[in-house]
């Protein structure tokens, strides 16, 4: 596992006369991994390469745990707000037990 050497590897192609030329278009390609962006239900989701997203609340929540998250686990923004992806604003809780946390916003029960 050398992460670092197949991302060179990967950034020059072998020209024809032999040379190792750079690929153009690298920058472009390291800010598209870095990009984040709001997807259509309103969640910031960021780019994992290869056109994979991943939604930023859900990261957090795993590095702040430290591990990967159940399918079945559902991160709740506590203020409401999406976009709002500290730590602090975000509660681990499960499919009913959300349900129940939204009911409760609304002053359904
Ligand atoms: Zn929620």
């Amino acid at each position: 596992m050398n992460k670092g050497r197949k991302y060179k590897c990967k950034s020059y192609n072998l020209s024809e006369e032999g040379k190792f030329q750079k690929i153009k278009n690298l920058g472009d390609r390291a800010k598209r991994l870095d990009r984040k962006s709001i997807n259509n239900k309103g969640y910031v989701v960021s780019y994992a390469g290869n056109s994979v997203t991943r939604k930023e609340h859900r990261m957090v929540m795993e590095k702040h745990l430290g591990r990967k998250l159940k399918s079945y686990e559902i991160i709740h923004h506590l203020n409401g707000n999406k976009i709002d992806n500290r730590i602090e604003n975000l509660q681990l809780t499960n499919y009913s037990d959300h349900q129940t946390l939204h009911l409760k916003q609304r002053g359904i029960i």
